[in-house]
């Protein structure tokens, strides 16, 4: 069974062009398959039964915040006097050349449990839905809660995406509070809080950007979806989404900030690859591999005991450039034109489809949902897959047939695959017809 993960990259730096940089993280979440799979991380520990981790590319980032913040520390204190009457003395955190690097990584640190906290809130209302958190990931942008799935009740993912910016509201007015009662004199305890008091309110702030998949984007869907199907809203708020993410992208270049161009580039990428997986999903509602592949009793097969020449003299006779191969009617491989190539031309009479064909076969049970099957594809990258039924091999399927079916799907509207299954003459129509690309 194939799980879709939903990820939530959560912290961006922007950059405060006068008084200097400062890390303001942002949030996003969003469904992305590679990313939580392909980090390199380890487990720290873990809340409420989700395994807190951190990211290679967190190790990275907590050093440069803690620099960042060290090094602007005059002019945040400046800022703080100002509107918060902090009353901090600068003068008195600068004493050592370290001091204000170490008061730097404290507040960085504690900017991140702030965004942990916020996690948290995403994988607690989700959790009480009843969808797994895997795990809660501190990385690059920030942070990420890995939901095994996606609601797509509009008031459950309203509630989920709202969960995060109010959490980090009440960090905010938290570290406000601390900061109130700490008394005037411990300049590194007032820095650090009052910092965190902004910080964690600029984190709601900039996560309620609409910008999908981002939280601001997610509540957009959740609210568009009440009156409209949930792929449809999910285009809309993808659109937008996009439109941000250029927007963001275009005032990174100007404001120099890297960061920003990372985190504008993340949600283009993610807004698209989640509105396309979740159109694919709605247009393939109910429709089964079964459904569209090609069945065993239609496709051209070799045995072991072939020769390569046969293999190809097949090969380019039928314009196939792929064969199941079966021994008494199992299927114990698959040959392909480039398993072929790998023996020479004066050789190809002596070797057999056996010596070359590969037994590492990707499988997909018949009555997996069409959509599983490409995203099965994707993740090996590989073109076709064999169908099975438990143990029996049944049909083949290919990436050419599921994009040729969502094609139809979506232009027609849609098909009833409920009825009966299509004839025997249509179906070998459907064959001729699709034989060049179906074997790609
Ligand atoms: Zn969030």
């Amino acid at each position: 069974m194939m799980r879709i993960h939903t990820v939530s990259p959560v912290t961006s730096v922007v950059e405060n062009t006068r008084p200097g940089p400062h890390p303001l993280p942002g949030s996003v979440f969003k469904t992305l398959p590679p990313v939580s799979t392909h980090m390199k991380s380890f487990r720290i520990g873990s809340l409420f039964g989700i395994p807190i981790k951190l990211d290679l590319t967190f190790l990275l980032v907590l050093p440069l915040f803690a620099y960042l913040i060290g090094a602007q520390i005059g002019p945040v204190v400046e800022i703080l006097n100002a509107s918060m009457g902090a009353g901090i003395d600068a003068a008195a955190l600068t004493t050592e050349w370290w001091l204000p690097y170490l008061v730097g990584l404290i507040a960085a640190i504690g900017l991140f449990v702030g965004v942990t906290l916020h996690e948290l809130g995403h994988s607690l209302i989700a959790q009480r839905y009843g969808y797994p958190i895997d795990s809660i990931t501190l990385w690059l942008f920030g942070g990420i809660a890995a939901l095994s799935e996606m609601p797509e009740d509009w008031k459950q993912e309203f509630n989920i995406a709202i969960a995060g910016p109010i959490v980090s509201v009440l960090v905010g007015v938290a570290s406000y509070l601390l900061f109130v009662v700490t008394p005037v004199g411990f300049n590194g305890t007032r820095f650090v809080l009052g910092y965190l008091a902004v910080l964690n309110v600029a984190l709601a702030i900039f996560n309620m950007l609409p910008a999908f998949p981002m939280d601001g984007g997610r509540i957009l869907r959740a609210l568009l979806a009440r009156s409209r199907p949930y792929a449809r809203a999910t285009q809309q708020a993808a659109s937008i989404g996009k439109l941000f993410a250029i927007f963001m992208g275009l005032f990174g270049l100007l404001a120099f900030n890297i960061i920003l161009i990372g985190v504008a580039f993340f949600v283009y990428i993610a807004a698209s690859a989640e509105a396309q997986q979740v159109t694919m999903k709605a247009a393939f509602e109910g429709v089964t591999v079964a459904d569209i592949m090609t069945p065993a009793s239609d496709l051209h097969t070799v045995s072991p005991e072939t020769t390569i020449e046969d293999l190809l003299q097949r090969m380019f006779r039928e314009r196939h450039t792929g064969y199941p191969v079966l021994e008494g009617g199992h299927l114990v491989g698959l040959a392909t034109l480039a398993d072929a190539r790998e023996i020479k031309p004066v050789e190809r009479d002596a070797y057999r489809v056996e010596d070359v064909m590969s037994t590492d076969l990707k499988t997909v049970e018949a009555t997996a949902d069409a959509s599983d099957a490409l995203e099965e594809m994707q993740k090996n990258g590989i073109g076709r897959l064999l169908v099975v039924d438990r143990e029996d091999f049944v049909g083949l399927v290919t990436r050419t047939d599921v994009m040729t079916a969502l094609d139809i799907v979506q232009q027609s509207g849609s098909i009833d695959f409920s009825g009966e299954r299509p004839a025997a003459d249509d179906r070998e129509q459907a064959d001729t017809t699709g034989v060049d690309n179906r074997w790609p």
